[in-house]
């Protein structure tokens, strides 16, 4: 990287007074007007104040503190876990003519004592660091002399116990807290209230301002629907995202290479991504991810944390996710950019044998395996929802939402539901006359009366309840099954090869007390996707959009940074909407700042030059 010694010409040339949080955000990153929170945790940052902000994955947490390190004498220290992450935030931030730097072991020693001395002589508006640096001495005794704005802690939530994400190291960030006087901001795309308390009280923050946004992802369309094979996801691709970047998901590491290689022979761009691979060709197959424009990676779950790719346009799961949290987390990663995406996820009752399989087999005391199998469940009742998603998402969060959203699949088109009182009692039944000993086809054909050799060996065609559901397809039994499942009224038992079980949950369902509304089961629908790509410009402007896109790439592989360092797609978009003909009109597209304005106007305006209407 390149460094960056100069100044920005704004911050340069202007008095301290005349910068504003609102002068900075127009004139170095190009934007309007501040999002949600961000405006009042600014001021907060710049009376001195430690501040704890939680906001959801692209709500815009960066500019919370690097606003006000710009505006605040000396330097602002950015503590974060991810050194790919880090690197883009650098890059990014020097495409906007700030003066960042990264201090970590990737530099030579020469390099690293560079970048300190310059931070010591108050060139650096923002350094960069990972958490086990600030563990040395030798880094302690720097941060003592040097001057600096605030101190910002990405990903705070590391610091719980609790979370999935915990890092030792993130405990002995309390130090900075009792030893800088700089104002602290911790910050999160976590939502639980434990795990805020953690942060406040790991990190020591002093009487800090909270500042909580709602975690609604308005852009991304949450959609569910009951797998039934690969060309599924083919078709949701093609149908939609021909030539963008999404992630698939998948269980195992086997079925992500399988899957990446069959998108491969379909002719999707398609590149594996598991803990498997050799670390180089993971490596590349990331950078192809970040660096290219339509590259879908088919992942475990091992991909994704430190993905800052703000593209991404979908997220599909083939397989189950663990939770809600996990499940909002991963689709979390499609629309950062805050331009419409889609999470796209296709479950099976499989899914639910294989993850209780990986649970129960687990090593975890038992009261943990209680709460993994309660969040699985949560999990299934999500997938089996017939009213709005969003609703119930953030509702597991403990937010309110008044009105259905009217993107998701159920708010779209709302499923018929039908009165499936009857056959849960008749299901739970046939479960219960096996001795709780059979799967799910197996006890499909009971109910629908099959007389197969392994049927009348049981002599279970003299049961009751044989023949009982013969007027109702398979489909529609196993959708009764995945209900029972989703409501914990059964349990399918890994043990045994997904037989069956009874939970207490199950009597007044078996009484017939409790009334049960299943989704009828919809055939699937080859209505054609209205529109080409994600991104709506309309037919005739999408060749524009592509062509602003290839220059943006080229000039990227100049500088060796990703693309959307140099412009955000919602940039483009801009491009294409407002058609500027000028300079001028280019200054007003948000997300081109001054440097950016002198560096890439002409080159842009060339080809909105060539798209005019004549
Ligand atoms: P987070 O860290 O919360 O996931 P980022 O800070 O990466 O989010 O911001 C997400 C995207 O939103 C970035 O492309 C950023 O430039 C853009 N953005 C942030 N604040 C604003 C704003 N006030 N106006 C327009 N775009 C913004
Ligand atoms: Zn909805």
């Amino acid at each position: 990287m390149p460094e960056s010694s100069e100044a920005h010409p704004f911050l340069q040339a202007s008095e301290r007074g005349e910068r504003t949080p609102q002068s900075v955000l127009r004139r170095v990153f190009g934007y309007d007007s501040f999002r949600g929170t961000q405006g009042d945790v600014i001021d907060a940052l710049v009376a001195g104040h430690d501040c704890l902000v939680l906001m959801p994955t692209g709500g815009g947490k960066s500019l919370c503190f690097q606003i006000p390190a710009l505006l605040r004498n000396g330097t602002g220290l950015v503590v974060s876990p991810l050194i790919a992450l880090m690197a883009d935030q650098v890059a990014t931030l020097r495409e906007l003519g700030v003066r960042a730097e990264i201090l970590n072991s990737t530099l030579t020693a020469a390099e690293q004592s560079d970048v300190e001395e310059r931070v010591r002589n108050g060139q650096v508006d923002l350094v960069y660091m990972a958490p086990e640096r600030l563990s040395q001495s030798r880094t302690r005794h720097l941060l003592r002399e040097w001057n600096l704005s605030l101190i910002a802690i990405d990903e705070a939530h590391c610091v719980s116990q609790w979370g999935h994400d915990f890092r030792p190291e993130y405990r002995e960030l309390r130090w900075l807290a009792e030893t800088l006087d700089a104002p602290l901001c911790a910050l999160t795309a976590t939502a639980d209230v434990p795990t805020r308390e953690d942060i406040e009280e790991g990190l020591g923050l002093r009487d800090p301002r909270r500042f909580v946004s709602s975690f609604d992802r308005p852009n991304i369309r949450y959609r569910v629907a009951e797998r039934s094979g690969r060309e599924q996801l083919l078709r949701f691709i093609r149908d939609g995202f021909s030539d963008e970047a999404g992630i698939v998901y998948c269980l195992s590491r086997a079925s992500v290479d399988s899957t990446a290689q069959w998108l491969e022979e379909k002719g999707v761009v398609a590149v594996p991504y598991h803990a498997g691979l050799p670390a180089n060709v993971r490596e590349a197959n990331q950078k192809r991810f970040l660096d290219d424009d339509g590259v879908v990676v088919v992942a475990t779950i091992a991909f994704g944390m430190g993905i800052d790719k703000p593209n991404v346009r979908f997220v599909a799961h083939m397989d189950i996710p663990g939770s809600i949290e996990a499940y909002y987390q991963e689709t979390g990663r499609a629309g950062r950019d805050g331009l419409p995406a889609q999470a796209m996820m296709f479950y099976g009752l499989a899914d639910v044998v294989k993850r209780r399989d990986m649970l129960e087999s687990s090593s975890a005391p038992e009261d943990r395996k209680r709460l993994e199998r309660q969040k699985l469940e949560a999990l299934l009742g999500f997938c089996e929802l017939a009213d709005c998603r969003r609703q119930t998402l953030l509702a597991y969060f403990g937010e309110v939402m008044h009105e259905p959203c009217n993107n998701c699949d159920n708010c779209l088109s709302p499923p018929e539901t039908w009165n499936a009182t009857v056959e849960v009692q008749q299901a739970l039944s046939a479960i219960y006359r096996t001795d709780q000993r059979f799967g799910v086809g197996y006890l499909c054909d009971i109910l629908r009366g099959s007389e197969t050799a392994r049927i009348k060996d049981n002599g279970h065609h003299r049961l009751n309840v044989f023949g009982k559901g013969a007027r109702m397809s398979l489909n529609q039994w196993r959708a009764v099954f995945r209900q029972l499942l989703a409501l914990g009224i059964v349990q399918a038992d890994s043990d045994r090869y997904g037989a069956l079980r009874l939970t207490e949950k199950c009597r007044p369902y078996l009484r017939g007390d409790k009334e049960v509304w299943i989704k009828k089961v919809r055939a699937a629908s080859r209505k054609k996707a209205s529109k080409r790509s994600a991104v709506d410009l309309g037919e005739d402007r999408q060749p524009l959009f592509e062509a602003l896109r290839a220059r943006r790439r080229e000039l990227a592989q100049q500088a060796g940074v990703p693309p959307y360092v140099i412009f955000s797609d919602a940039t483009l978009v801009a491009m294409v909407a407002e058609h500027p003909v000028d300079r001028e009109g280019m200054r007003s597209i948000p997300g081109v700042g001054e440097v950016k304005l002198e560096k890439y106007a002409d080159t842009f305006l060339e080809i909105l030059d060539q798209w005019l209407p004549a």
